[in-house]
């Protein structure tokens, strides 16, 4: 089918459409991109509302290519998903992220859990939960050491071993993280249907709170809806102090965004505050 060889997919360019031509191109250069080692990883930290401590980091990854230059991976992610191309994309991240759980483990003073990122595609391949293990155990990790971010999608996929599978992981310590919730078909059963510890609310929430008493309130019902359930919440993409207090008042638990730290290479995270200031 799509990149079985150069020439053939070049042939047929003219008839695709252009989202789809920049998405097998993406492919075929991200498909050179984990043996040549132009992937990395990033980690952003998570801090607690309550003791002001960094206690985790999302994974998030980079992709620079000589010819293309710097990737966000919100252009080829999604073209990886198209592909099978996510599950050897996916394995990279996951071992990357352990591995750097493993070396802050070890290293005196920062140990935050490692929150990655996982593909729907990724999730649903048969050999997904025994490689988790597997990588845990071989970089000697404890599972309550990663966390892994979900996505809606995923719960809506009807997997019929899922709620089983996820019960498994959280069974092992291992942190189920459902991502950007709120976007996606957010239906509500969810929350008590799998076995997740937290909901990270998405940032288009958090962008609008101080001007917007209708998504402060949408704010304070997933929290106080997450609560009633036992589930952490983590807010994403706070920007503002303003937002960071509004946030800490309606009883979030972890926040996350430029205004505490960027993602950063990981010697970076070692040299950013531990501690928030004033806490
Ligand atoms: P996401 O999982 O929702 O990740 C959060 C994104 O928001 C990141 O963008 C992060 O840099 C950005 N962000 C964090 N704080 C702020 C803020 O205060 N303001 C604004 N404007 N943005 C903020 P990034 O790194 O470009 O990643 C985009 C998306 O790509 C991610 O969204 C995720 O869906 C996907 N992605 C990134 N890394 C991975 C990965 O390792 N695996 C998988 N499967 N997907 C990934
Ligand atoms: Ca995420
Ligand atoms: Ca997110
Ligand atoms: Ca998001």
């Amino acid at each position: 089918s799509k990149a079985r060889g150069r020439g053939s997919w070049c042939f047929f360019e003219s008839d695709m459409d252009e989202r789809l031509a920049e998405s097998l191109r993406l492919e075929s250069a991200l498909r050179q991109a984990v043996p040549r080692g132009e992937l990395r990883l990033h980690y952003q930290p998570i801090y607690s509302c309550s003791t002001g401590r960094m206690t985790k980091a999302e994974a998030l990854v980079r992709w620079e290519n000589p010819q293309l230059g710097w990737v966000p991976p919100g252009r080829f992610i999604p073209a990886a998903e198209e592909s099978s191309l996510i599950l050897e994309v996916g394995q990279w991240i996951l071992e990357e992220a352990i591995r750097q759980a493993a070396q802050w483990r070890a290293q005196p003073g920062l140990a935050p859990v490692v929150s990655i990122n996982v593909s729907v595609r990724q999730f649903a391949q048969p050999g997904f939960e025994s490689q988790v293990f597997a990588l845990l155990e071989r970089y000697g990790v404890p599972p309550a050491c990663i966390e892994l971010e979900l996505t809606e999608t995923l719960l809506a996929s009807d997997q019929e071993d899922l709620p089983a599978l996820l019960h498994r992981l959280h069974d092992a310590g291992v942190g189920l993280s459902l991502d950007d919730f709120g976007t996606g078909y957010s239906s509500l059963s969810y929350l008590s249907r799998f076995s997740l510890n937290t909901v990270k609310i998405d940032r288009s929430f958090v962008m609008g709170l101080q001007e917007s008493s209708r998504n402060h309130s949408l704010v304070r019902a997933i929290i106080s809806m997450a609560h009633s359930l036992h589930l952490n919440v983590v807010a994403e993409g706070v920007e503002t102090w303003r937002q960071y207090e509004i946030l800490k008042a309606e009883g979030c638990d972890y926040q996350q965004g430029y205004l505490l730290g960027r993602p950063m290479a990981a010697d970076q995270l070692r040299a950013h505050p531990q501690v928030l200031a004033g806490e």
